[in-house]
């Protein structure tokens, strides 16, 4: 029993002792614990109110031992206003690259040496990571401002004196903004008038090549040659020369001249504000040059005292003047550029309405207005189109002439109203047989002609016979009873030495054949 009690006894110390030393491990980690907190605390400290509130908090919790829900509150809050302030950070750091880019741009517009641009263009890729790697920073803006003091020294001194502010950020932002957006509006103008003209496909190449030349960008330097080129475009695209559109180009030349003068103008005060500051900082120093000698030299107060307050009325009449000079310089530019931008409105409203007139016109002048099908006019353009292309790319094609066949009996026998109907409604069958690609139109009188790019005689042929057999069947009544008309077709292919004229011939002289043999027939030359 008492070797049993022996046993029992040494067991409970070696388990004291075991809990012993646990303990005193316990205590020295939480030691070490409240050490690690302690520093993290004091590095966060500092940074936002509500934060050090919190750390106050969690230090006092620490040294008084730590309770429990007392922790477990403040670790919870703790991690809120440490994800706000990240957020915050987050933030800061996005408007600090937006102001590090923004500075980057400011200083492409204030040189064309390339290789200052192509330093630029590594900054810029650096200031991309800055938001993952804030650190950064420091060593970019470093870069950035040596790169500007290299570049203000590159640049001639307006005077001995280096007392020129340097223009601001925003000034120079705001001037070549208004550039860029003058600059747009014109292009959006000429786009717009390009796109509008008819032109023939040689012509369409070159307003091609110059929208794609506005679509990079226009330069000032370029306006002159680009607006003469569309001119001579216009020009070509109207042939016989619209008055009207010509007073309207000549209006829109001199209003962009005008914006040209405004662009130039508006750098050359740009320049004159330098000038004005210039002369506002040599009058103030001479005045506060002066007023020390005058120190230096006077031996009685009120001397003195009247000589401080004449110089510092110097100083306040010069900076007022400064003043009103400034102020007068914005209102008048403020006042050009919006009447500027209010004439590019203008002119853009009357691009539009002479784009629609000239549609309009156009419209008009190549419809026939019985049928609704373009007329002999429209034909003409399409077949010397046609013929260029084949003679471009050797895309042969088709022309068939269509005439209704003793026409003039139905005039004769049911009236000259009745021969329109007929006609409108043949108008309306040859249209609808046709595919989306072919052309048709009136030729005059009771002769129509049909385009039929890409096809060859055989097939022409075949699209044709189905309009004659579809007018044929079409069920006309005049009076109540049922009348058939009918229609001849010559067919003609383009072949090697054809030109608009001798396609033409060829295919009347096949409808020619077509009459001679019977009518309603499609004949191919
Ligand atoms: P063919 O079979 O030989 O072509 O005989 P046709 O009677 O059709 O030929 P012709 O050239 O002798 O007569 C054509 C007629 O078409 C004469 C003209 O009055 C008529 N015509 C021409 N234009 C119009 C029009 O716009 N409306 C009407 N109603 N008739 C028209
Ligand atoms: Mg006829
Ligand atoms: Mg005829």
């Amino acid at each position: 029993m008492s070797a049993q009690n022996e046993d029992w006894k040494q067991k409970y110390r070696e388990l004291a002792l075991e809990i012993e030393d646990t303990q005193s491990q316990f205590q020295k980690q939480e030691g070490l614990l409240n050490q690690i907190i302690g520093s993290m605390v004091l590095g966060l400290e500092g940074e936002d109110a509500k934060l050090d509130l919190e750390l106050n908090e969690l230090r006092a919790g620490l040294t008084q031992g730590g309770n429990g829900s007392t922790l477990g509150r403040v670790s919870k809050s703790l991690d809120k206003q440490i994800r706000r302030r990240d957020e915050s950070r987050e933030k800061q750091s996005k408007s600090i690259l937006k102001a590090v880019q923004r500075w980057i741009r400011q200083l492409r517009y204030s040189t064309e040496e390339q290789h200052i641009h192509n330093l630029l263009d590594a900054c810029e890729q650096r200031s991309k990571k800055l938001t993952e790697a804030a650190y950064e920073l420091p060593a970019l803006l470093t870069d950035l401002v040596e790169l500007q003091a290299g570049m203000s020294a590159e640049q001639p001194e307006p005077s001995a004196e280096n007392t020129t502010p340097t223009r601001t950020i925003s000034e120079t932002e705001d001037s070549s903004e208004e550039q860029r957006r003058l600059l747009q509006a014109v292009a959006t103008e000429l786009t717009m008038l390009l796109t509008g003209l008819p032109l023939s496909d040689q012509e369409a190449d070159e307003s091609r090549d110059l929208l794609r030349r506005i679509d990079e960008g226009i330069a000032l330097a370029d306006l002159p040659s680009m607006l003469r080129q569309i001119i001579s475009l216009v020009g070509k695209s109207n042939g016989k020369g619209d008055e009207e559109f010509e007073t309207y180009l000549l209006d829109l030349s001199s209003q962009l001249s005008e914006v040209e003068s405004f662009i130039k103008e508006s750098h050359h005060e740009q320049q004159s504000i330098g000038e004005n500051q210039r002369k506002l900082d040599i009058q103030v120093r001479s005045n506060v040059q002066q007023l020390h000698e005058t120190v230096k030299s006077s031996h009685d107060l009120k001397e003195l005292k009247m000589a401080v307050a004449g110089k510092l009325q110097h100083v306040v009449q010069a900076m007022d003047d400064f003043k009103r000079d400034e102020d007068e310089r914005e209102t008048r530019l403020q006042e050009r550029y919006e009447n500027l931008l209010e004439k590019v409105e203008q002119m853009e409203q009357e691009t539009r309405e002479v784009r629609a007139h000239m549609e309009a016109e156009k419209a008009r002048a190549t419809t026939d207005a019985l049928t609704g099908l373009p007329n002999r006019a429209a034909y003409d353009e399409r077949i010397a189109e046609e013929v260029a292309r084949w003679q471009r790319y050797q895309t042969h094609f088709s022309v068939a002439v269509g005439d209704l066949d003793f026409f003039k009996r139905i005039n004769d026998t049911y009236g000259h109203l009745a021969g329109d109907k007929v006609l409108r409604l043949i108008a309306k069958v040859v249209k609808l047989k046709l595919r989306g690609s072919d052309f048709v139109a009136r030729y005059g009188g009771e002769e129509f002609v049909i385009l039929m790019p890409s096809t060859g005689a055989t097939e022409a042929h075949q699209a044709v016979d189905k309009i004659r057999q579809a007018v044929a069947k079409s069920p006309f009544n005049f009076h109540g009873k049922p009348v058939t008309v009918t229609m001849s077709f010559g067919v003609s292919e383009s072949k090697e030495g054809d030109n608009e004229e001798s396609l033409f011939s060829r295919a009347d002289e096949m409808l020619y054949k077509a009459k001679a043999n019977g009518r309603n027939q499609a004949v191919i030359g």
